[in-house]
Formats: C-alpha cells, structure tokens, sequence
C-alpha cells in the first residue's frame, strides 16, 4: 500500500484522501471508510491509477454523484475513483438548424447540464429533471424517466479500461437495457457525446419545471435515498407492488420505506447498509408473498454487506 500511495502522488493531478468515508459522497448518507479515495484531474492521472492498482490487484471501484450507490459499512480495502473533475460541456457541432451534439464530461451533474440546455434552448433531456447524478453513473445505469433514457440522447462514449487505453464507443455498440449501458466493470466512462434539438430556452425550461413538477409530487426528491431500489419487473411497477404488499412505512433501524413512493427507502437519521439489505430482504419477502414477483435491485450495491 505504501507503494500505491507513492505511486500514486508522483504521477498524479488531482485530489487523493486516504480512510474517507464513503457516507459522505453518497445520497443515502450511508457507507463506510475507503482505503483510498482519488478525484483524478485528467486522463493521464486516471490512467495512473488504474495501473498502479492493477499492477498491486488491488480492487477499484468508481462513482459519480453516488445518488444510485449503497455501500457497505464495513471497510473497502481498494480504490474509489471520482471522475468529478471531468466536468467540460462543449458544443461539438452543429449538425443542422435543429440538432447539436455536446461533449459532456463524465463528472458533469445532471442539474448542471439541465441548466446550459435550459440557458441554450437544447431540447431532449427535460423528462430527466430532477435525477440528481452525474453523466457517468446516468450513462452506466441508463437512467431514465418519463418513457426517456440516457440511450436516447447517446451517440458516442469515451472509455477507458483498467490498462488505461482508451476507445470511443458509438451507441448502437452498447448493449443498452432497463436502468443498463451494459457496460463491463472494469471500463469507467470518461465522457459521452449526445445529441439534443435545438428549441426556444423559454419552452425548453417549461417543460423541465413541468416534468419537475411532476416528479415531486409522488416521489420524496428532498429525503436522504437511491431512488428507485428495485427494479420495475415487465409490464409492473415495483412501487405499487411494494405498496399493496403493505411495506409503506415499514422500517428497519432508521431506514423506512416512504410513505410517499414505496420503492423508495429513506435514511432518516443514522441508518445503516445492514438496516437497508434487512428493509430490501422483507419487503421482497412480502412482494414474493403477495405475488410471487421476485424483486431485482436496481440501487448498486458495493462493498461487503
Ligand atoms: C431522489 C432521487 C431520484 C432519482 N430519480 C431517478 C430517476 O427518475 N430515474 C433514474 O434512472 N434514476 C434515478 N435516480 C437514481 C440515480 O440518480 C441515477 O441512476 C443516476 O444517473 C446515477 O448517477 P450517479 O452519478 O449518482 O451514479 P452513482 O450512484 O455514483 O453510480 C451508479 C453506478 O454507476 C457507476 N458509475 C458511476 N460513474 C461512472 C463512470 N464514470 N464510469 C463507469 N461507471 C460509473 C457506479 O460504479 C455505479 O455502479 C434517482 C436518485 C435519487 C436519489
């Protein structure tokens, strides 16, 4: 380890924080310390990391805004990695009176790009307002709402795999599903280019404080979660079936299922991972009951738990 931390700050542009913990960079508030946390400035530092980790083996996991993350609260002996500071947005080009395609970094926050669509009068991504991530993690996870999801607006992402090299992958490549970019885990996104319409800013904005609007009436957008914790199973949603199984309000320890939206599950106060999997196991326990409907997780669980 002592290798890694020498390695790591002789090459290395950026942030490094050792035994940080991982509450304090995700949503839910919950997670435990990381051996080492790194917030790379550029590329070539990234490429550093993830050299000087492989050539150790030691395990390295990366996250954005970690609004879709629940992490164990034991310790991770490994690397977590925050592409924060790829935070460009450049127009790329023009592709005629009514498309543009933007770079956008993959530590840009969604809000962030909402705003410079909204400034600019691009159209395209105003159903996602309100998911509160970063680019990366919404690409990986291919976030979505209202009937659009991140593969919609993708035309290309720039990856890098764990040797560092980079490719440029175009979106009919990827194996894009439900809440996936099917991306495999050792790749992390550096950035993805998207095409939006162009459109008048002033209806561009109305229609994202609408679908806004929208959103926070059923969903608790103010409380400490992950969103969604599982997945809607076809032609279901998991919120209802939660919700007539009777878990509204059910707790363990601090975390509860929202009385607002049941597939959502609330941090409280001092709630734990260990809390949240025993909350997730009796309210698929109840849905299996009811239904026979096997719940799948759609929050990212990393670490031990
Ligand atoms: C209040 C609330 C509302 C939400 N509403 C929605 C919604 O309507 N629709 C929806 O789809 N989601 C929703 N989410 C979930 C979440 O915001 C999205 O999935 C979001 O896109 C995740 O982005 P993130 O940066 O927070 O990713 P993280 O939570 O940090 O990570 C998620 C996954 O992506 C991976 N990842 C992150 N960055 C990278 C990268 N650069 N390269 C490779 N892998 C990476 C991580 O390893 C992890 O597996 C909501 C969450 C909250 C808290």
């Amino acid at each position: 380890m002592q290798d890694l931390e020498s390695e790591i700050s002789k090459h290395f542009d950026g942030a490094v924080r050792f035994d940080e913990l991982m509450s304090n960079h995700t949503s839910l508030k919950i997670g435990g310390p990381v051996n080492t946390m790194v917030f790379p400035a550029d590329p070539v530092s990234l490429k550093q990391v993830l050299a000087a980790a492989n050539s150790e083996n030691i395990e390295v996991f990366f996250f954005g805004a970690g609004t879709n993350l629940l992490v164990g609260d034991g310790r991770f002996e490994g690397i977590a990695v925050s592409l924060k500071n790829f935070h460009d947005i450049e127009l790329t080009r023009d592709v005629d009176e009514n498309k543009v395609v933007l770079y956008v970094g993959a530590g840009v926050s969604l809000p962030k790009l909402m705003s410079v669509a909204k400034k600019n009068g691009y159209s395209g991504l105003e159903p996602l307002a309100g998911i509160p991530g970063c680019v990366g993690g919404a690409v990986y996870m291919n976030a979505g709402s209202f009937g659009t999801e991140m593969r919609d607006l993708i035309v290309s992402v720039a990856l890098m795999n764990k040797k560092g090299e980079i490719s440029i992958v175009d979106a009919h490549e990827l194996s894009f599903s439900y809440r996936s970019a099917g991306l495999p885990d050792d790749s992390v996104i550096l950035s993805a280019n998207i095409r939006l319409s162009k459109d008048d800013p002033a209806e561009v904005g109305k229609r994202m404080k609408d679908y806004l609007k929208r959103k926070k009436a059923v969903q608790p957008l103010g409380e400490h979660s992950a969103g969604c914790v599982f997945k809607n199973p076809e032609n279901e949603s998991a919120g209802r079936l939660i919700d007539e199984a009777g878990c509204k309000g059910m707790k363990v320890g601090d975390i509860e299922v929202s009385t607002m939206h049941a597939n959502y599950f609330i941090n409280k106060n001092k709630g734990t991972c260990k809390d949240f999997t025993a909350l997730m196991k009796k309210v698929r326990a109840k849905v299996q009951n009811k239904f026979g409907i096997n719940l799948e997780a759609e929050v990212r669980i990393i670490g031990k738990i």
